[in-house]
């Protein structure tokens, strides 16, 4: 029996375990995927690997599915922080789409003082990192934390947590990361304006930044955080 559809759920999973379904998840299977009763999903929950699952009830507005045996094991991303300030809908969207993707284990929003949008849905965010973690085939669900202030962020720092400081202003050959320790980390990306001159003298001077290049060119923000993650996972992260 194999699995062609990955699916996300809350409840826990384990040897035997029962997994009722939602009305829309129930509705996605049985209506939109056409699976019936005996049919194979696999199923993550972000803590219990994943699990191959057998469908033991189908209906209209609900069903249960009951877990077989596990196919892979939790895999938790780098210890690793995409910080970022929104954009337009589409664009944040993306770059939360491409942080689950790459491989952050935590999402979080900022606001700068550049930064467009003073709102973000964070529940709608929540749910494109958890369809991105259903398609790339991955086991961890990234947490999108709520819309925090830069300013906020750097006060409460937590002391062993490096930052990565994508600086526009830097533009020009891209920043060596393989000589930076490794340990837990977080990357800063900017909004469509950039940083003001009083964050950047302040990222500058905070001692657990790293400041860094992306390269010759100014990226439009969600450029910016895929080449960033690119560039740590490559230097310190689980690409290696
Ligand atoms: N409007 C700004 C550019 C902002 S780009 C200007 O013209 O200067 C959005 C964010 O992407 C930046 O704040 C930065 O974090 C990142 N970024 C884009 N290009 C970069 C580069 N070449 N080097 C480092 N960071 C870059």
């Amino acid at each position: 029996m194999r699995a062609k559809i990955r699916l996300y759920v809350e409840h826990p999973l384990g040897p035997g375990q029962s997994v009722p379904l939602s009305r829309e998840q129930a509705h996605y299977l049985f209506g939109v995927m056409r699976l019936a009763v005996g049919g194979a999903v696999a199923l993550f929950n972000g803590r219990d690997g994943e699990w191959l699952a057998e469908i033991a009830e189908a209906g209209k507005r609900g069903g249960r599915l009951a877990c077989v045996q596990q196919t892979a094991p939790l895999q938790m991303p780098p210890d690793l922080w995409l910080l970022f300030a929104p954009i337009k809908k589409a664009r944040t969207d993306f770059i939360v789409e491409k942080a689950a993707e790459m491989g952050a284990a935590r999402i979080v929003p900022v606001q700068t003082e550049f930064t467009n949008s003073d709102r973000i849905r964070q529940d709608r965010l929540q749910a494109h990192a958890i369809e991105a973690a259903e398609q790339c085939g991955g086991t961890y669900v990234p947490e999108v934390a709520a819309l925090t202030r830069l300013n906020r962020l750097l006060e409460q720092w937590p002391e062993e947590r490096r930052l990565m400081f994508c600086d526009e202003a830097l533009a020009g050959p891209a920043g060596d990361l393989a000589a930076a320790p490794g340990g837990p980390w977080a990357i800063l990306i900017g909004p469509e304006g950039g940083f003001s001159e009083v964050e950047r003298a302040r990222l500058r001077g905070f001692a657990n930044a790293h400041a860094v290049s992306l390269g010759p060119r100014i990226l439009r923000a969600d450029t910016a955080a895929v080449a960033a993650l690119t560039l740590w996972q490559q230097a310190l992260g689980d690409w290696r």
